[in-house]
């Protein structure tokens, strides 16, 4: 997938100024850091120098909710602290998942939430340098996604046409990125329009993603391959289930996902 580096300078630099440069432009960036001070995303203070984060200052980014182990094995929703083994799930038990293994990396609440809304309401691409440090800072997702395939959610073309990019597309390319032995691949399409699924419920979200994607045309599955789908959010597992149903079918047999948040 094309990973979209250009600087972006169309309404407040401090906040649309690309996060995620290739070398050649890191002295520049350094340079645009000392003309314009990057502002926190969640308290909009500028960011400090210290900062593990781009985008997010110091005291912010101790409000990230890291999501590590023991976790759930399958939609990766923390235990916090509490053991792991003979624990259900709330959010599996409901979901009856038809994917395997599932991470997510951190919970939506405070700037973990505020990443993801920059990200797809706000077209804050430059937050996809922090998900990439999100990402790298539990350690659980490098490893993951060795030699995997990994499946993009896809948006209805009207849907990324109004947006400009695909959320999921973008946070696979982070993780590909990270990872040389994985790929990308666009192998599903939305072949319908649903509505947005924010206000309904589980058996709503289902009714409304039934016969919504598609194996995209002209293309097939390897059995022998590991495939991961990757979406931006789990909340129900809606979606991912919807997805990982036509994967299923197609002749995925090992078949895990990856999220960046949860909740
Ligand atoms: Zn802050
Ligand atoms: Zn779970």
């Amino acid at each position: 997938m094309a990973v979209n580096f250009s600087i972006t300078m169309t309404g407040s630099p401090t906040r649309t100024r690309s996060g995620w440069l290739p070398p050649m432009a890191e002295a520049g960036s350094a340079l645009l850091d000392v003309l314009y001070p990057r502002c926190c995303l969640a308290c909009d203070d500028p960011v400090d120098g210290n900062s593990t984060y781009r985008f997010i200052c110091t005291p912010c980014s101790r409000q990230l909710a890291l999501i590590r182990d023991p976790c759930c094995g399958t939609c990766g929703y923390p235990f916090f602290g509490r053991m792991a083994e003979n624990r259900a799930c709330p959010h599996c038990v409901e979901c009856q998942p038809r994917f395997g293994e599932g991470r997510a990396a951190v919970l939506m609440q405070g700037p973990g939430r505020r990443m993801v809304h920059g990200l797809k309401y706000r077209k804050e691409t430059h937050v996809a340098e922090d998900m990439r440090r999100v990402f790298l800072a539990t350690g659980r997702f490098v490893p993951f996604v060795r030699d995997a395939v990994l499946i993009p959610v896809p948006l209805h073309p009207r849907k990324e046409r109004e947006r400009g990019f695909n959320q999921s597309a973008l946070i696979a390319g982070i993780l590909a990125g990270e990872n040389g032995t994985a790929s990308v691949r666009n192998l599903l399409v939305r072949v319908r329009d649903t509505e947005t699924q924010t206000h309904l419920d589980r058996a709503q979200r289902r009714d409304n993603l039934k016969n919504a994607f598609a194996i995209t045309p002209g293309c097939s599955l390897n059995p022998k391959s590991r495939y991961v789908l990757v979406d931006d959010v789990f909340t129900t597992g809606a979606t991912l289930n919807a997805c990982a149903t036509v994967l299923r079918k197609a002749g995925a047999s090992s078949l895990d996902v990856v999220t960046f948040g949860h909740g």
